[in-house]
């Protein structure tokens, strides 16, 4: 089991070794989040589905991605940290919301967005006939 605060402290006390603490600010830190999921994801620009479904077999490619969901992660870690979010709290708390949300009698098999969900579960009602006079 991943001990999430265990690895804050780690990676709070690098960045206090470095002196990083004055730049490591909740915007700046949510941009270099932002480039790190943008690094995961350019190495799946272009790729075909072939080329994913192979990727088990791909050493170097797979050795890629794991630097970068590495790097990805521990900005996210870093940025719960220094807004003192109890990452746990707010998974579960999120997690929560997305049953009520996406209850599996409407979202299973779909990707159909919420709103849209929503006017399955609700359609609107129909307008009444003007009357005329
Ligand atoms: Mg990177």
């Amino acid at each position: 089991m991943i001990d999430i605060r265990e690895l804050q402290k780690e990676i709070r006390e690098f960045v206090q070794e470095r002196d990083w603490e004055p730049y490591h600010t909740p915007k700046n830190l949510a941009i270099a989040l932002s480039v790190e999921v943008s690094e995961l994801l350019e190495i799946f620009q272009w790729m075909s589905e072939a080329e994913q479904a192979a990727l088990p077999d791909n050493e170097k490619l797979m050795a890629e991605i794991k630097d970068e969901f590495a790097d990805s992660m521990i900005y996210l870690l870093r940025f719960a940290d220094v807004l003192d979010l109890d990452v746990d709290q707010a998974i579960k708390a999120k997690i929560a919301k997305n049953h009520a949300k996406y209850p599996v009698e409407t979202a299973r098999g779909t990707f159909v967005k919420y709103s849209k969900q929503l006017q399955k579960r609700n359609p609107p009602e129909k307008a009444e006939p003007e009357k005329r006079e």
